[in-house]
């Protein structure tokens, strides 16, 4: 039988960590952990490595093109990297919660994509007028829709840093021209498709984050994880309303603790984030197995 300590370790993320599988591919474990304002928390929110990993596989098949599928067509969906979610390489310790995927060379850019105004993305458009360097419309508020998709990427910050908003020119420099492109297309076109079935939920999927990778042979494919709340942020569309931040499906219930007097915390104070009571974790688990629910219109747990 397979354990975890017969792959070496390789990293840890804030969330997920990765182990060698062979030299093609790698075990990514979604962890319990839950992160707010650039801090890993001690409390963990049972299921929610679970929920992570069920949600993306499921996007991973509604965006097709997974390994083995031909992509010599231009309008194809760019590839991605799940090779199993039920295997018999993945350790039982950690079935449900943990993807058999391709090994790629990541490529270090925080693909964004946006079709409403929310977070860094208001705060860019009240100074600048624009976000990464694209220019919006005067008169838009908290929440509005944006005149068409836009492309903000932002560059991977260290451990306990904040992510950076850059134009698409830096991403250029960055990564090359041909590249960058690639990387817009491709956001751009997965978050059309995944708004768009979300909507059909009614969901909104107001903004998301992509990561990408380039396999050994050159081709751009989709890693990570895929539209889940912890990259994305899902707004429930009967109760849309621009102006005011919006209810949603992520860590907002977190994030309002941590900064209400209850939980004491500075959060400019240098002191790690206090551990959550047992309603808010149980809120936040909820919140979690909800957005699973209603995107996938599937029951949780799901089959193992
Ligand atoms: P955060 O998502 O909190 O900003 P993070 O992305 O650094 O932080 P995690 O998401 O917790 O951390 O960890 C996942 C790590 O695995 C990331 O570094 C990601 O780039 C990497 N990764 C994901 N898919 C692949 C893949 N197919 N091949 C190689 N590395 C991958
Ligand atoms: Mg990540």
């Amino acid at each position: 039988m397979t354990t975890l300590a017969d792959y070496p370790h390789l990293a840890s993320g804030k969330v997920r960590d990765l182990y060698e599988v062979d030299g093609e591919t790698l075990l990514l474990v979604a962890s319990d952990r839950i992160s707010a304002f650039d801090h890993v928390l001690s409390t963990p929110i049972p299921d929610k490595g679970r929920v992570l990993t069920a949600l993306s596989v499921f996007w991973f098949g509604l965006l097709g093109s997974g390994p083995g599928s031909s992509s010599s067509d231009a309008a194809a969906p760019p590839a991605h990297h799940l090779v199993a979610v039920r295997d018999e390489r993945i350790p039982e310790e950690v079935r449900g919660r943990a993807l058999l995927v391709r090994r790629l060379e990541m490529v270090p850019v925080e693909c964004v994509a946006r079709g409403y105004l929310a977070g860094s993305g208001t705060t860019d458009y009240r100074r600048d007028g624009a976000i990464c360097g694209v220019p919006l419309p005067d008169g838009l508020t908290e929440a509005s829709m944006l005149p068409a998709p836009i492309f903000t990427p932002a560059t991977k910050a260290a451990a306990g840093e904040h992510d950076e908003n850059v134009s698409f020119a830096h991403v250029a420099e960055q990564v090359g021209p041909d590249l960058a492109g690639a990387l817009r297309d491709a956001t751009l076109s997965i978050y059309e498709r995944g708004s768009a079935y979300a909507a059909s939920r009614g969901i909104i999927l107001a903004d998301t984050k992509l990561e990408f990778g380039v396999d050994p042979s050159g081709a751009l494919v989709l890693g990570d994880e895929v539209l889940t709340p912890d990259s994305s942020r899902f707004w429930p569309a009967d109760a849309y309303e621009p102006g005011v931040p919006q209810p949603s499906f992520d860590k907002q219930y977190v994030r309002d603790w941590l900064t209400s007097a209850e939980s004491g915390w500075d959060r400019h104070g240098g002191a790690p984030p206090p551990p959550l009571p047992e309603p808010v974790v149980e809120a936040t688990r909820a919140r979690y197995i909800e957005a699973y629910t209603r995107l996938t219109g599937a029951q949780w747990p799901p089959p193992m």
